[in-house]
């Protein structure tokens, strides 16, 4: 299995404090990766690190076998990273399916792109509302829009931070079966997450940030089977669960 992803020793310190401190992390081609960890664990931090957003305070971080430490997040997204940012960011005076033609203008042109609009309407279940203003849909139907909206530009990966904030459960397993569909066509994809029943439904590996520091990774299975993890993590936050 190849490495997509690869973080190395990965530092950022605000002022005297240390958001995440040396961090590794691997994600894997082909796989679903979850970050998970109680509030102010670093997940974000780690993230905007990863998307470049935030430069590192020390450490290494390479995609796709190049290393890309120093490159602007732009630079990343040409080379295939792409980013469901947590606050949507959709052209909501738009209709929605302009939306997503806007996103794919750089990737496909004609008969192409409408073929292509048409598609990723139908995966994010919007081609009903495909007319309808973006800033009259349901909250739920705005996170998948912005989805739509990074999926357009062909990434190798996506990543997402926190990709269920204040969806209900109904729509919080819809956002999972999404991810699924999308990875079974064999997208990789890096989740921030802390809705445990949703980390249930996609997650493959997991890594469990706490105090910044990698606290423990594994699979799905072992992740939810190790006491210590429960410890810090599930058992405080099993009663959110839906
Ligand atoms: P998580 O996403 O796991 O909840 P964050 O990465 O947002 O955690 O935050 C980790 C720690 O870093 C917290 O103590 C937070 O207060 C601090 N932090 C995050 N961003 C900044 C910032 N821009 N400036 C100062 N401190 C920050
Ligand atoms: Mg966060």
């Amino acid at each position: 299995m190849s490495t997509l992803l690869k973080a190395t020793g990965v530092s950022k310190h605000f002022g005297g404090h240390a958001a995440v401190s040396d961090v590794d992390l691997s994600v894997n081609q082909g796989e679903i990766h979850c970050l998970i960890g109680p509030n102010g664990a670093g997940k974000s931090t780690l993230f905007k690190l990863v998307v470049g957003t935030h430069e590192v305070s020390s450490g290494q971080i390479e995609f796709m076998g190049k290393d890309v430490t120093r490159e602007r997040p732009y630079q990343r997204v040409k080379q295939g990273m792409s980013i469901k940012m947590q606050t949507p960011s959709i052209f909501k005076e738009l209709p929605v399916r302009q939306n997503i033609h806007i996103a794919l203008q750089h990737h496909a042109r004609g008969a192409d792109l409408a073929r292509e609009e048409d598609r990723l309407l139908d995966l994010l279940d919007l081609t009903r509302d495909a007319t309808k203003l973006a800033g009259v849909l349901a909250h739920g139907q705005q996170q998948w829009l912005e989805i739509g909206m990074a999926l357009a530009l062909k990434p190798v990966l996506l990543l997402m931070d926190e990709p269920t904030a204040g969806l209900s459960p109904e729509e919080t397993f819809k956002t999972g079966e999404l991810i699924q569909k999308l990875n079974a066509e064999g997208m990789t994809v890096l989740v921030v997450e802390h809705d445990m029943a949703f980390i249930r439904q996609i997650a493959q590996r997991v890594t469990v940030l706490h105090f910044g520091k990698v606290f423990a990774e594994g699979s799905i299975a072992d992740i939810i089977s190790d006491p210590r993890v429960a410890e810090i993590y599930l058992g405080k936050t099993e009663h959110h669960e839906h």
